[in-house]
């Protein structure tokens, strides 16, 4: 299969157009929202956590097959991981798709499928958008208002 046509394999397509974890998160404790000026996706990411992991996790949004199906395979791979192991992943899966790691550890399964993303650096944005939307919802800058809000309830 050539690169594009792996870009667009029926699983991508599947995912775009039935998105996982699609929708609102009540009493999330992080909200984050992307922005992919290139090609104009745009996704919200919400998250729950709990004791250091991802307890719950949602995304809105809207935008190309890629990015979609990306947030949706991400947010079905992050439910029930520590914050650590989220953001490695979205290191892992940003090296990937720029090429600068050839392999994906099989935890991530078939994330592989964006590995011809790289072949087309303005898809590249498109498949990297919830990772680093994610990546900003998980920075430590934000625990500080997740404990104000734990001491309220
Ligand atoms: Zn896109």
């Amino acid at each position: 299969m050539d690169a594009l046509g792996e870009l667009y394999s029926e699983l991508i397509l599947e995912h775009y157009t039935h998105p996982r974890n699609y929708g609102d998160l009540p009493g999330a404790d992080r909200v984050e929202e992307g922005y992919n000026q290139s090609c104009g996706d745009r996704v919200v990411l919400l998250l729950k956590l709990r004791d250091g992991r991802i307890e719950d996790i949602r995304f809105r949004g809207y935008g190309c097959a890629i990015s979609i199906a990306s947030a949706s395979l991400m947010t079905e791979h992050l439910k029930g991981r520590t914050i650590q192991e989220a953001r490695a992943f979205a290191q892992e899966f940003k090296d990937f798709v720029t090429g600068k790691r050839e392999k994906l550890s099989p935890t991530l399964g078939p994330l592989v499928l964006f590995r011809g993303v790289g072949r087309f650096p303005m898809r590249v944005k498109c498949a990297t958008l919830p990772w680093h939307t994610l990546s900003l919802a998980l920075e430590e800058k934000n625990a500080s208002q997740e404990e104000e809000e734990k001491e309220i309830t």
